[in-house]
């Protein structure tokens, strides 16, 4: 038995200052993360570190998450009972999502990170980590799809939001509530989703070519900035207002847009589904989806993008599109 520590950087690795510019730095390394850890030999597995990248989360690309969910591929094929992936929070919800799509074992896959530096008092990457694997060893995390552990709270990749810039309870899952806990060191799973098969394999290159662009619906808006957008992208995310309403005069253009390329209708709102029946005003989802917009349901515009990106680089249509979203949002 072993769990693979794959870290990327982050604050939880961000122990260091460059002489020349104000501000932590990534400089910790996995075995440093590990080292930091109390009650961790308690926990009987070795743990096989490692680093593949040192960088603010920001930084990260679909790319380079491609690779890591190959390692930690790799990683369970050669035996490893969980992977742990260490990263900063900020896209945490995006590139764990972008796993989860694509993550065929049912070995656990957590991820984990930190709000606090490991300069501040009460920094919360060691706790972060040592659920992290207390989760990746446990034998009721398996066939959970992709987690994320943090605050001795279990989460889905699926469902899981960072709704706080510098709060340590940050992340949330508004829709379904955490999955689990982390009690006195036991992993304890309270509600088990039902996973979906995973995406076929995503070619890389395919990745890095195909544009997906997020529009955030404001009052007033005039669609201005959408003018030619599908000369530059392959499809667009809406955040609409509320349940899924953008501005009268914002409508055709969604729906000029929407004959041209996928347009997929989410809510700016933090939480919630996008309805699909209920209002009829110009503007509303009833008349976007009549003007050609696709529905993202429950699915945020986050994770709405990285779910429509992976589809246009695995060569899928707007049917490939539709189908995907009824699966997923
Ligand atoms: N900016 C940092 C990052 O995402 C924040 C964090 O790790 O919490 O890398």
């Amino acid at each position: 038995m072993s769990i693979a520590l794959i870290t990327l950087g982050g604050t939880i690795a961000m122990g260091g200052v460059d002489a020349d510019r104000p501000g932590v730095v990534t400089r910790l390394t996995g075995a440093d993360l590990t080292a930091a850890v109390p009650g961790l030999a308690q926990l009987g597995v070795p743990v096989d570190v490692r680093d593949t990248h040192a960088v603010p989360s920001a930084h990260l690309t679909g790319r380079q998450l491609l690779a890591v969910v190959d390692e930690a591929s790799r990683a369970v094929s050669d035996g490893a009972t969980g992977v742990v992936v260490t990263q900063g929070t900020d896209t945490l919800e995006e590139t764990a999502f972008l796993a989860d799509l694509v993550w065929p074992h049912a070995a656990p896959l957590v991820f984990t990170g930190a709000m606090r530096n490991p300069t501040l008092a009460g920094a919360d990457g060691p706790a972060n980590l040592l659920a992290a694997l207390r989760v990746a060893a446990a034998p009721t995390a398996r066939d959970l799809g992709v987690l994320v552990a943090v605050n001795d709270e279990v989460h889905a990749a699926r469902w899981l939001r960072k709704t706080h810039s510098t709060s340590i309870s940050t992340f949330a899952s508004p829709n379904t509530g955490p999955l689990g806990q982390v009690i006195e060191g036991e992993v304890r799973v309270l509600t088990r989703l039902v996973r979906h098969e995973p995406l076929s394999p995503i070619d890389p290159d395919r990745l890095d070519t195909t544009r997906v662009a997020l529009y955030v619906v404001t009052m007033d808006d005039d669609g201005l900035l959408l003018n030619d957008l599908d000369h530059t992208h392959h499809a667009v995310v809406v955040a609409g207002f509320g349940v899924g309403h953008v501005p009268a005069t914002l409508a055709p253009v969604l729906g000029d847009l929407a004959e041209r390329m996928p347009v997929v209708l989410t809510s700016r709102s933090g939480a919630g589904s996008v309805l699909r029946h209920t209002y009829g005003a110009v503007g509303s989802e009833t008349d976007l989806q009549r003007r050609g917009l696709l529905n993202g349901g429950l699915l945020d515009p986050y994770k709405a993008r990285v779910l429509l990106r992976l589809l246009l680089a695995a060569g899928g249509g707007r049917d490939e599109v539709a189908a995907a979203l009824a699966r997923h949002g």
